[in-house]
């Protein structure tokens, strides 16, 4: 048997029109209606009744975890989803390059984005990578870029804590904050972990403002990327990893490092498909290929896509309900056409509500379908949170890979 699982982020949403609709129902989706009427929807609270989910809680949430009891933070996800190898004890931190002017005793921040650096970053990481932390001995750091001003840090050495704030003031025009102890943990290693951390970001003003990439930015009239911004420091969690859970294996197929990071620490393989993005323009059509050609090889493959969420945070209906029907023709449709439905299950939902007026995420539950040969139909014909309240499957919470592997008969019994 094979499964696959595909998570639309931010996909659930409130009535947005005149018509009152969502922007999933009012998206035309036929493909998305046909899988709802040969199998069974219902609504899922990604975590639970009325908790605000963030991306990274509900995907652990809705791959079986607990996430009360696993989630440590978002760097440490970022860091594996970029590609670098976390162990034990490494503080990790999602980390962007910013803009940043120096007033008497720090920095103002301009632009936290530092004007969506799309050229250069990698060349600016590599000077950063460069600078010794000369104050606090013995402890090494690794900054990696990766789309547009993003990136991830971590920090590596004896006796180190995650338990520090962040620098990024969140708006525009205000001071960069110097990273502290978090209250209750101010013991002295997360005071010598705040403290490299202040040393680097200032370091990071001296080697950045004045490399070449950022002289030509300047000279294009562009922000320099000449600051770096940490937040969300982690340590990397224990996730039993689904192999030894259920015995199977699978893949991930995702355009955002922080989708990838938390498969990779659940155990699953990383596959990149041509084209993707993590925006709206990703290559859907390559999605769907490249899913198809690992499930001749896999047991499973867990496929993400992000635009939805992109579209809903900057309250753009239109373009939320044209990815929507993106997402039924250029991914659902050659998946219905190519899968063997004999012996394969799909899931697919969102991990969140995130309205179009709100921008952000909220606790509403989001549908999602299950369909395969060993799914008890419904009697529901189309794929939309208030069908999905009609629906078979009723209303839960979480858990939607075990759900989903239980159709192929993985699961391990709880009791004898
Ligand atoms: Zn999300
Ligand atoms: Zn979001």
């Amino acid at each position: 048997m094979k499964a696959v699982l595909i998570i639309a982020d931010g996909l659930g949403g409130r009535p947005t029109d005149v018509s009152g609709k969502t922007c999933l129902e009012a998206a035309q989706t036929p493909n998305l209606d046909e899988l709802a009427s040969r199998g069974v929807i219902g609504l899922v609270d990604p975590i639970a009744p009325g908790i605000r989910p963030g991306s990274d809680t509900a995907h652990l949430s809705l791959l079986g975890y607990d996430p009360y009891q696993v989630y440590a933070g978002r760097g440490v996800f970022e860091c594996l989803g970029i590609g670098m190898s976390v162990q034990p004890g490494d503080i990790c931190f999602r980390a962007n390059f910013a803009t940043v002017t120096p007033d008497e005793d720090g920095f103002i921040v301009e632009d936290r984005r530092a004007g969506r650096i799309s050229s250069g970053q990698h060349e600016l990481a590599e000077a950063l990578n460069a600078i010794s932390l000369e104050k606090s001995v013995g402890v090494e750091f690794d900054f990696r870029a990766s789309t547009q001003h993003r990136g991830a840090l971590l920090l590596r050495g004896k006796q180190l804590s995650p338990f520090v704030t962040d620098n990024d003031p969140h708006e525009s025009g205000k001071k960069a904050i110097a990273f502290q102890p978090v209250v209750g943990h101010d013991d002295e290693v997360a005071c010598r972990t705040a403290t490299a951390m202040n040393e680097l970001v200032s370091y990071s003003y001296e080697v950045l403002h004045d490399h070449p990439v950022n002289q030509q930015r300047q000279r294009a009239g562009e922000h320099p990327a000449n600051y770096i911004l940490a937040r969300g420091a982690s340590i990397l969690p224990y996730l039993d990893p689904i192999e030894t859970l259920y015995g199977v294996r699978g893949a991930v197929i995702a355009g955002g490092a922080l989708y990838r990071g938390i498969a990779l620490a659940c155990g699953m393989e990383r596959i990149d498909a041509p084209g993707t993005t993590g925006g709206l323009d990703t290559d859907l059509a390559s999605k769907a290929k490249t899913v198809l050609e690992a499930l001749r090889r896999l047991d499973y493959v867990f496929l993400h896509v992000k635009g939805t969420d992109n579209a809903a945070h900057d309250h753009d209906a239109k373009a939320k309900t044209a990815f929507i029907e993106r997402i039924d023709a250029e991914l659902v449709g050659p998946l219905m056409e190519d899968i063997d439905w004999e012996r394969t299950h799909l899931a697919f939902t969102g991990d969140h509500t995130t309205p179009i007026d709100y921008g952000d995420h909220t606790a509403e539950p989001v549908p999602v379908l299950f369909v395969g040969p060993n799914v008890r139909q419904d009697s529901t014909i189309a794929f939309g949170e208030r069908e999905a309240s009609r629906g078979g499957l009723c209303r839960f919470s979480g858990r939607i890979l075990p759900m989903l592997f239980n159709y192929n008969n993985w699961n391990p019994k709880f009791g004898s």
